[in-house]
Formats: structure tokens, sequence, C-alpha cells
């Protein structure tokens, strides 16, 4: 049975490794692009777009793909829609992998943003030391008269003034994170509201030493069947493969 998975995530490697050797599914892993030298995944894999909708459901047309599983990052939104449509025009069966949103817990101190713009204007005038994790992609409403520290997996093209970066592929420990926070006299964290375990520890190391987080909200997610994580995912395709009878 061929499967069509839309990676870039932790959830997408942990069904490919899942699959890898399953001689029931056929997988394919798909990956944007958007990181130089990606860890080699365990299954058949292609890198970049498929041209828009009408790219991807010719895709999975041309390959037979019986299921997709769209285990992009919860903000990967222009794949997320693509992918709803692309599997409506194919009729190819499709779920959603979306890991749960983090919560504020006791201590946090939260100040909710609905776009990048509007976390740069939490920032305020007076110029602060900023532990910017947004992405590479998400730099451009950052600037001025704040110092940033930077983190993403590959160089940005283009970096704020005023900041240093440093590139680092995760998982982060907290205890790491609050060392990393300190070093660099962090006053305040910019975060995407990405969920999951591997980034989650600036969240931790800034409740522990008291710093505010600007946390952005994530899009609206896609429509259709959603999943928490790979092994619902993968249970999703069980479901699948027994329903075809193969
Ligand atoms: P996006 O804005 O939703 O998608 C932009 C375009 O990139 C899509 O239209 C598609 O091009 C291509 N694309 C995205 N995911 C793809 C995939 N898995 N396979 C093939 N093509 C893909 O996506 P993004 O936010 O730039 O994210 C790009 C990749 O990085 C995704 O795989 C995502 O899971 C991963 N990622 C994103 C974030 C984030 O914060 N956005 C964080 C971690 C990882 P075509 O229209 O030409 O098909």
């Amino acid at each position: 049975m061929r499967v069509l998975i839309l990676g870039g995530t932790t959830e997408a490697s942990a069904i490919a490794r899942a699959l890898a050797g399953d001689v029931r599914f056929a997988p394919v892993l798909s990956l944007a692009g958007r990181t130089r030298a990606p860890a080699a995944p365990p299954i058949p894999w292609r890198i970049g777009g498929f041209g828009g909708v009408a790219g991807l459901a010719a895709y999975l047309r041309q390959e037979g793909v019986a299921a997709l599983i769209d285990a992009t990052h919860p903000f990967a939104a222009r794949m997320k829609q693509n992918a709803v449509q692309a599997a409506a025009e194919a009729d190819v069966p499709r779920v959603t992998v979306l890991r749960p949103a983090w919560q504020p817990e006791a201590g946090d101190r939260w100040i909710a943003a609905a776009t990048m713009a509007d976390a740069f204007a939490a920032l305020g005038p007076t110029p602060r030391r900023v532990f910017l994790t947004v992405g590479q992609k998400e730099l451009s409403p950052f600037h001025g008269p704040h110092r940033y520290l930077v983190r993403s997996v590959d160089p940005p093209a283009i970096l704020p003034p005023n900041a240093t970066l440093i590139t680092a592929r995760g998982p982060f420990a907290a205890a790491a994170e609050q060392a990393l926070l300190v070093a660099h006299g962090i006053e305040i964290v910019v975060s995407k509201n990405a969920g999951g375990s591997a980034t989650e520890g600036k969240l931790t190391a800034a409740r522990a030493l008291g710093l505010p987080v600007v946390m952005v909200a994530r899009p609206a997610p896609p429509e259709g069947p959603l999943v928490p994580d790979a092994a619902a995912a993968l249970a999703w395709l069980e479901h699948q493969r027994a329903r075809r009878g193969v």
C-alpha cells in the first residue's frame, strides 16, 4: 500500500521508522528541502515542492498513493492546505498529524501574539536582550532597538541587526537552555507555539528564570481528521489498510 508522508517533523520521522521494513506498506517520505543536510530517513524519500495543489494531486495519482499522512509542522499552513485540496482532488484518504499546542503552566509569564509583527510589538520600545527561536523564514519583523540571540537549524538569509546567531538542531534539554539564557543575559524569549517535547526546554528554562515568553499562536488547523502523534497516525493507517481489504 503506497503511503505518502509529508514530513520535516519528529512525528514524520517516527512514522518513517515504524514503517521501515513493514512489507505491507510502500512508504515515501517527502521533505520540503529547507534543511541543508537532513538526516537520511530509513525509507525511500523525495525532496522539494510538488508545485502547489495541482502538482501534489498529480503526484498522488501517478504514484498510486492510497493514503496521505500530512505530518508537516503545525506552522506549515500552506502545505497543510495543499494536502487537503490535493487529497480531495485525487480522492486519497488523508490524515493530519497535529501535536498538541503548549499550554501555560503555573509560573509562566506568556504574552500572546497572533503574528510575528505582534510578537515584535510585544517586545516594547525599551532595548531588551531577546532569544528569538521562530525559524529562519520569520525574522523580517524583528529589528532595533533590541539585541537578538537567534537560533535556527541553518543560517538565515538575513539576520536582524544586533543579532548573534546559533545554528543548532534540537532536541534541546531544559538545563542547557537555562544555561544559554543566563550566558547571553536574555530578558525575554520569542517562540512559536510549536508544541512537542523537542523544543519545550526553553519554556521550562524561561519559567525557572522568571522570564516572559512571547508566544506566537498557531495558524488554524486544516479541516478533516486530526491525530495528535505518530502512534495515532499509524493506527489510522492500519484502519485504511483494513478498509481496503489488503
Ligand atoms: P509551507 O509554508 O506550509 O509550505 C510552502 C511550500 O513548501 C509548499 O507549498 C510546498 O511547495 C513546500 N513544502 C512544504 N512542506 C513540504 C514537504 N513536506 N514536502 C514537499 N514540499 C513541501 O511550509 P514551511 O512552513 O516553509 O515548512 C517547510 C518544511 O519545514 C515542512 O516540511 C515543515 O514540516 C518543516 N518545518 C516547518 C517549520 C515551521 O515553523 N514552519 C518548523 C519545523 C519544520 P509546493 O507548493 O511546491 O508543493
